[in-house]
């Protein structure tokens, strides 16, 4: 049995599919500190180590040691100093990244081996490309997997899920996932819980603890993984999975009834969606419109920008099939975990507080303006509110509009319709908004806090990171704090704060919430 963090609700027993990783792109960068760059590499490659040392234990467990030789070749050229000193020669020669090094080190081994006349030296290269590509994905921090599933009840086991990897998830096929790295508000985990996947996050080594079609069941609402379980198990289980069912259907007589609080105040609740088509969970399960739409996963598992029509087609989608029910619209949030494969993204020490969100966005106008065009032109079509993400001062927030006037007055002289009084809001997501959120309320027309953001910086606790995931709480003081400020903010000026961040859904956290007043609670559909 193991033991991870619960990142979405329900049961699942099925066969193991490991997750195999893709190669990596390799883009080569001018650096000005060759130590820097070397303790980068050395860093990748002591990790690098430590896993496969991890994979041979297992092997040599399950399949013998011939079977887990070839993982000592693997470490064997880990430790040659000839390999990982031709890598450090190139950073310092070329003055350029540890990965450009090494892939042109890579590929340099990888020649000399394929040439040779000798069967089994030629094989060499494959090991050499391996370890290449293990150091590689160490040095990038990132997982890009490719999902392939057979059979229908698939158990995905990932070192980690990218958003798009998981929103790309067939559900037909896939029963759950399971990943070693994580934390509940990792994208990955967010997707899950629209998908209704059972899911568990940060299980450590889970991707070494299990080999293909190994059965497992997994336990999204405690956490639990059990591997190759006994027959009494799978029975126990069927059985909490048939409850969970049930329950689940009690609930949706709730559907109907409108959310009031006993003293006869209106709550609205909304859901959170990422691809259109979501829209019909958020309407199935009794939402009263769209407190967040991701856009950012309309750009994503595809080779190129959405164009202004794509764009504009999947916002009217939403728009009208809510039917003047209010739809609000985040503009393109991606960097921090969310990359396109089409954007090139500088390589950053800490992403989450680097070129991300609105900041891109401000630097890209381009990009913005196509987005920006588009939710306009949808604007005609349904209640559709704009919210920019990453706010940090007013500035932003008001070269954001500037930009947004600008495509009204291009569409006016265009001929083109839009709502002219469409209401343009923040997420407050960042504490440096909350702190002002009184300077914001003047400028703004809604507030919507942003909590899974919000408390990783208001704690400075990665919301990816499962070792520090017992810091990541939403209850601490500060926090409601600066929730409690943002929302008295927005009422003393007229306006209304809604929160879109998973906390709105969190019953712990609910009655506080409403106890301070929030207006709206935006969530999962499930
Ligand atoms: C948030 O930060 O709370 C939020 C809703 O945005 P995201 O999870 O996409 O960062
Ligand atoms: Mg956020």
């Amino acid at each position: 049995m193991k033991k991870g963090i619960a990142a979405s609700r329900g049961y699942a027993i099925g066969k193991v599919v490991l997750n195999e990783k893709e190669e990596a792109v390799v883009v080569e960068r001018k650096i000005e500190n060759a130590a820097e760059e070397k303790n980068r590499l050395q860093a990748a490659v002591s990790l690098s180590r430590e896993q496969i040392t991890k994979i041979m234990a297992k092997a040599e467990a399950e399949m013998g040691a011939d079977k887990a030789a070839v993982f000592e070749s693997h470490i064997m050229l880990l430790d040659d100093p000839e390999f990982v000193g031709a890598i450090e020669a190139s950073i310092e020669g070329a003055m350029i990244n540890a990965e450009k090094a090494l892939k042109d080190t890579v590929d340099m081994y990888m020649g000399i081996f394929e040439s040779m006349e000798d069967e089994y030296m030629k094989e060499r290269a494959a090991d050499v490309k391996d370890v290449g590509n293990r150091i590689l994905n160490n040095l990038l921090g990132i997982a890009t997997e490719a999902v392939e599933v057979s059979g229908n009840d698939a158990v995905i086991v990932a070192h980690d899920l990218t958003p798009s990897d998981t929103a790309g998830l067939d559900k037909s096929k896939v029963v759950a996932f399971l990943t070693d790295i994580g934390g509940r508000t990792s994208h990955s985990a967010i997707m899950a819980r629209t998908l209704e996947i059972p899911a568990i996050v940060g299980l450590g080594d889970i991707t070494v603890s299990v080999k293909n079609g190994d059965t497992v069941i997994v336990d999204g609402c405690e956490g639990i993984v059990i591997i190759n379980p006994s027959d009494a198990q799978i029975e126990e289980y069927k059985a909490k999975k048939v409850k969970f069912e049930k329950e689940k259907e009690e609930l949706k007589k709730l559907i109907e009834v409108k959310t009031t609080t006993k003293a006869g105040k209106r709550i609205e609740v909304v859901g959170n969606i990422g691809k259109p088509e979501d829209v019909h969970k958020v309407i199935e399960n009794g939402g009263e419109g769209v407190g967040l739409f991701r856009t950012e996963f309309l750009y994503m598992d595809r080779d190129n920008m959405p164009t202004e029509e794509e764009q504009f087609e999947a916002y009217k989608y939403v728009a009208e099939k809510l039917e003047g029910k209010p739809v609000v619209i985040r503009t393109l949030d991606i960097g921090g975990d969310k990359k396109l494969p089409y954007l090139p993204m500088p390589e950053e020490m800490n992403p989450f507080l680097g070129y991300r969100a609105i900041r891109l966005c401000l630097d890209r106008k381009d990009i913005f303006k196509i987005q920006l065009r588009a939710l306009l032109r949808a604007s005609a079509f349904g209640n559709i509110k704009i919210m920019f993400p990453m706010i940090s001062s007013v500035e932003e927030f008001l070269e954001a509009k500037k930009l947004l006037n600008e495509c009204k007055e291009e569409l006016k002289a265009e001929g083109k319709a839009y709502n002219d009084n469409l209401e343009t809001g923040i997420m407050v997501e960042i504490p440096a908004a909350a702190v002002i959120a009184d300077e914001f309320a003047k400028h703004v027309d809604f507030f919507s806090i942003g909590t899974n953001d919000l408390i990783q910086y208001t704690i400075a606790a990665d919301r990816m990171n499962e070792k520090i995931s017992y810091l990541y709480n939403p209850m601490h003081p500060a926090v409601l704090k600066l929730i409690k400020m943002t929302i008295e903010a927005a009422h003393n000026a007229g306006k209304w704060c809604g929160m879109c961040g998973e906390m709105a859904g969190d019953e712990e956290a609910i009655p506080t919430l409403v106890e301070y007043g929030l207006d709206e609670f935006s969530m999962s559909a499930s």
